[in-house]
């Protein structure tokens, strides 16, 4: 870190992570200067009064020159931008944040990546990591940008971070001593272009490592399997439906197979397994007083259980810290019971795969509220799972496609609301709609399989909605 005083670093992009980045080379000591071509930087004046020089609404043609010794860029930057080309030229190294991090941070680094349950995941490690005294700081695409977390790392503590493809994509030299691949599913496509994209951009995370790194592998995953075959890093395979030689699982091992399953239910336990001579077997806890509810989660439990390990984690201080976390705002959250009918959000489903989960997580009728932005997902998809539903209210740009699927299903109670004067109505509406399909016993769950940007703001605010709605009924 000493080898930036004075050094000129240029900030390319003034997103929040931007102000991240800033303020950790400026505390370094680096002559930093910030440019973003937008001509408005709410985040500047924060920069500013600390006596950084922000420049904004261009890129100026001398931006980069002799004294630049760093470029940090956004990854949404593209390579070909003006600034980037000319620091290239110039044989300008050429980074982003999170590589950035990596570079600075006193701590070792929990990379968390994956289609599907990063910050359920993420957010569990962290608690893992607490109640082992390891003194984890959570940060990432979760909230906590990286650089910031940095700042108020410690050697003996850990970063846990969520990564984004979108954010790995910009990497180097970027080696997580613990790398997570939680599952690999068709999503992102409207970014990535195609699936081997995307799947190259997750493969970055391990691209570093070496023997004596841990790479968490869902064993359940073809996709995430066959990573582990070009890997140096030592593998650490987690599964709900093999009976691991190596690695944390469930014993006995689901069925994939859900009318066996259902024939027998005998009470499970997680467990870490390892040769005879290395320990054998540690009993972690039953699957059943995990706080976290549906097959995913426990997924998501055994995910974070390798991770805890991996950083030194003892095995009998796991089990209550996992009984404990009830799991995060808008992912499976129950909301109330009204006239005997559960109301659950699930905001944060963006695609089916993650609707998909959930509908077979919740036991009893459901009737399903879904639907939203149109990122061209396959939501032929959700056929198996519609063709167990009680009913579907649909909304969004996608609610016709989701109503052709509610048809080969056979699902009679199906219909689309019609949009009210604005969002927050449509929403009521549909909330309205489905509990007046409802009868006690019955679950309302909003799990949209959709991004929500067609008509909110955020999932956060279509899951705010939701669920005043349902309070409200
Ligand atoms: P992410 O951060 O990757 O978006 P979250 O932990 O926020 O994931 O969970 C988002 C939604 O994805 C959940 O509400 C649930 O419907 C679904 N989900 C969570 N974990 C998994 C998993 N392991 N596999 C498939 N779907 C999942």
């Amino acid at each position: 870190p000493s080898t930036y005083r004075d050094k000129r670093v240029v900030i390319l992009g003034l997103a929040r992570s931007g102000v991240s980045v800033a303020k950790l080379f400026h505390k370094l000591g680096a002559d930093v200067i910030v440019n973003d071509k937008k001509e408005t930087c709410p985040e500047a004046d924060e920069l500013t009064a600390l006596g950084i020089s922000v420049l904004c609404g261009y890129h100026p043609d001398d931006l980069i020159d002799g004294r630049t010794a760093l470029l940090v860029k956004n990854p949404g930057i593209p390579y070909s931008a003006p600034p980037v080309r000319q620091a290239l030229d110039r044989g300008v190294e050429v980074i982003t944040e999170v590589e950035a991090a990596y570079w600075l941070s006193p701590a070792p680094i929990i990379g968390i990546t994956g289609s599907n349950g990063k910050t359920t995941t993420t957010t569990l490690i962290g608690k893992l990591l607490e109640a082992a005294g390891k003194k984890p700081i959570v940060a990432g695409n979760i909230g906590l940008p990286l650089c910031d977390a940095v700042e108020e790392a410690e050697e003996d503590g850990w970063i846990v971070a969520e990564l984004s493809s979108f954010q790995l994509k910009g990497t180097s030299a970027f080696r997580p001593r613990i790398a997570l691949l939680l599952n690999l599913a068709e999503t992102h496509l409207d970014y990535h272009g195609d699936m081997e994209d995307y799947i190259a951009s997750k493969r970055k995370l391990f691209a570093n490592q070496e023997s004596g790194d841990t790479a968490v592998l869902n064993w359940d995953d073809e996709a995430c399997r066959t990573i582990a075959e070009e890997l140096s890093s030592d593998v650490l395979p987690f599964s709900l439906y093999e009976r691991l030689e190596t690695g944390v699982c469930v014993e006995p091992p689901y069925s994939r197979d859900i009318l066996t399953e259902r024939a027998e239910e005998p009470r499970r336990m997680i467990v870490y397994r390892r040769s005879a001579s290395e320990g054998g077997e540690t009993v972690i806890m039953p699957v059943d007083t995990l706080g976290i509810p549906g097959r995913h989660n426990t997924a998501n439990a055994l995910a974070a259980i390798a991770a805890a390990l991996a950083a030194g984690a003892p095995p009998e201080r796991l089990a209550r810290p996992l009984e404990l976390f009830k799991g995060v705002e808008h992912r499976l959250e129950f909301v109330r019971e009204h006239n005997g009918v559960k109301f659950y959000n699930d905001s944060k489903a963006t695609n089916p795969t993650a609707s998909t989960m959930s509908i077979r997580s919740l036991k009893g009728p459901i009737i399903l509220v879904a639907g939203g932005l149109d990122r061209g997902s396959d939501y032929m998809e959700l056929l198996p799972v519609f063709q167990g539903l009680k009913g579907l209210v649909a909304l969004g740009e996608t609610k016709e496609k989701l109503l052709r699927v509610a048809e080969l299903a056979g699902l009679a109670n199906a219909h689309s609301v019609n949009a009210e004067s604005d969002a927050e109505g449509t929403l009521k509406e549909a909330v309205r709609q489905a509990a007046a399909l409802a009868e006690p016993g019955d679950i309302v769950l909003l799990s949209p399989a959709c991004a929500s940007w067609d008509m909110f703001a955020s999932y956060e605010q279509r899951g705010s909605i939701f669920k005043q709605s349902a309070h409200t009924l």
